[in-house]
Parts: structure tokens; C-alpha cells; sequence
């Protein structure tokens, strides 16, 4: 499904059918809208003097289409487009136009897909500074079902999120995972699948790609207040106020790393696994705790509502 080039694939296409039957078949697909088509396969975006290639202006956001439902489907379009003022850019899409689209191209998935939803904003033109009319906008969708609430393990890594003056850390920029790759990179090597990032003053910040969340030894559900060095996620909020719902208050303050080895739990949350464990940080073997486990049913529960 990965080949190169663009195929438009519309209703009455002959691949178009072939596509719905391939979840049913175990194989991937991705279907990507590029100037006003839906297209199947790794579509070419960009051209060899494009800014954001060349000079790192591309924007994204992660949402999720989980059997048919889209929960905060709309604050992560939202950012897309704060995401792409921060950096000069300018979305072409309303939330409404991108709204629309996202069900459009769910639509084209069977009933019972786990999709991940990737809005894309680029910038072509410019010298340096982008030309923010210039800005392009592609959605993708995919294939990628939801984790398991299995456990993960994480170690603390050598890298830091940057302060917002180093960075546009107040963007979901893709240029910042360029760090985030490169702590995963050294979590792997050392054989961990995440990687925790501290911020410049050596407090906890988040995972390499979620945010993060513990229970102290005291009882307290705690998350590290945000501060501008790391992303303030949209599924961070949603189960700070789902637990909440329920009588959970969770504090937001500075987390130290000492504070991790004697959490009763550690847990992650983000768009693509939404609430899940970290049952080992580095030597420290932790359950998949209770707080974590409720936190899960209620975002679950959270999506079937919505
Ligand atoms: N931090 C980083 C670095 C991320 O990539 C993500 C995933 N988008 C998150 C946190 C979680 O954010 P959200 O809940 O908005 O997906």
C-alpha cells in the first residue's frame, strides 16, 4: 500500500472497494486528501525548494477516529491552526472545512476501523521566513490501532525539551521531534520503549511522545504543570477532567525525577494510546495501576459518548 505516486481513489474507482476490504484482510491502508482529492499510498507533497523541507515548517496534529467516533476531534484542529501561526504559516482550512473532511475520509474506512488522523500544514514559499499564504494542507488517515493497555517501559533520557526560547516548543512543530526521535533513539538502545524528557531546571517534563502522569508515594495523582517547554496535551486535559468527574483531583506542580523511582504508578497519555502504563522505569518494576486502569475506561467511555 506504500507505493509512491498519487492515484485518486473516489467512489466507482475500482480500487476504491478493493481498499474496504483490506482492513478485513490484515493489511494497512492510508488515505491521504491533497488538493481537493483523496488519494491512496504515500503521496508526494513536496518539491525540492519547498520551505518546509528545506527549512523545517510543517505543522501537524493527531487526532483519532476510533469505530466511527472522534473524541476532541475539534481543539485538535484547533491547534493545527495555532500550530501553524506560531510558525508563520497559515492554515487554508476552517475547523469546519477540516471537520467535514475528517468524516468524509473516515467515511471511506470500514465501520470498525482505529484510525489515526493527521492534519498536515506546510509552507512552500519563502526565503527563511515561509510565505504564510503560501501554506499547504494535507490530511492523512491510517490504520493504527489502539494499544493495549499492556504496560511500557521508560528510561530517563540524556536529552531535554527545549525552552521556548530555543524552540517553537508552543507548536505541535515537526521539527521538534527531531529531539523526540533522537530519545527514543537512546531509549531503545538501552532497551526501554520510551524515553522521559526533563525540562532545562532537571524537572520531569513528559515522555518523548505523550505526556505524563503519577501517582506519588503519598497517593497524590500529580502531572507536571505546564511550563512551555512540553506539549499541553489534549488528552492530558481530558482525563485531568474525567477524573475529576469522578472526585480525582490531579495536581499540576514541578514532578522530580527522584519522585518516578517511588511512584506507586507512572502512566502516559496522548492521542495515539490515550491512557496507558509504564510498568518499568529503568530497574523499578511498576503495575498497571488502578489509577491508570480508571482513567482508561473513563476515556474510553469518553469516546463511546462522543
Ligand atoms: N507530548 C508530545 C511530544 C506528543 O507528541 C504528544 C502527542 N500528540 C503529546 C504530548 C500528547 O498530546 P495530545 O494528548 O494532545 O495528543
Amino acid at each position: 500500500m506504500a507505493e509512491r505516486g498519487r492515484q485518486h481513489i473516489g467512489k466507482g474507482h475500482p480500487r476504491y472497494t478493493t481498499l474496504l476490504c483490506h482492513k478485513k484482510m490484515g493489511m494497512e491502508m492510508y488515505l491521504t486528501y491533497y488538493k481537493g482529492q483523496w488519494n491512496e499510498g504515500n503521496v508526494p507533497l513536496y518539491g525540492a525548494m519547498d520551505h518546509s523541507l528545506w527549512l523545517g515548517s510543517s505543522v501537524f496534529d493527531g487526532a483519532r477516529a476510533l469505530r466511527g467516533k472522534l473524541p476532541d476531534l475539534r481543539p485538535h484542529l484547533e491547534r493545527v491552526i495555532a500550530s501553524s501561526e506560531k510558525l508563520g504559516l497559515r492554515c487554508p482550512l476552517s475547523v469546519d472545512e477540516m471537520e467535514a473532511l475528517v468524516r468524509e475520509g473516515v467515511a471511506r474506512f470500514p465501520q470498525d476501523a482505529e484510525l489515526y488522523v493527521r492534519p498536515l500544514v506546510f509552507g512552500t514559499d519563502g526565503f527563511l521566513i515561509p510565505v504564510a499564504e503560501s501554506s499547504q494542507f494535507a490530511l492523512t488517515l491510517f490504520d493504527a490501532p489502539l494499544p493495549p493497555f499492556t504496560g511500557f517501559s521508560a528510561c530517563l533520557s540524556t536529552m531535554l525539551r527545549p525552552q521556548p526560547s530555543m524552540a517553537p516548543t508552543d507548536a505541535k512543530a515537526s521539527a521538534l521531534y527531531a529531539n523526540s526521535t533522537r530519545a527514543m533513539r537512546e531509549a531503545k538502545s538501552r532497551g526501554f520503549d520510551q524515553a522521559i524528557l526533563l525540562d532545562a531546571d532537571g524537572n520531569v517534563a513528559e515522555f518523548a511522545s505523550s505526556n505524563l502522569f503519577i501517582v506519588a508515594a503519598d497517593g497524590a495523582v500529580v502531572t507536571p504543570k505546564l511550563n512551555g517547554t512540553f506539549l499541553a496535551g489534549i488528552t492530558r486535559a481530558r482525563v485531568m477532567a474525567l477524573l475529576a468527574s469522578e472526585g480525582v483531583h490531579v495536581e499540576e506542580r514541578t514532578v522530580t525525577p527522584e519522585e518516578l523511582r517511588t511512584a506507586r504508578e507512572i502512566f502516559s497519555t496522548g492521542n495515539y494510546g490515550k491512557v496507558t502504563p509504564c510498568t518499568r522505569y529503568e530497574d523499578v518494576t511498576l503495575e498497571a495501576g488502578p489509577v491508570a486502569r480508571r482513567a482508561r475506561e473513563l476515556y474510553l467511555a469518553f469516546t463511546e459518548a462522543s
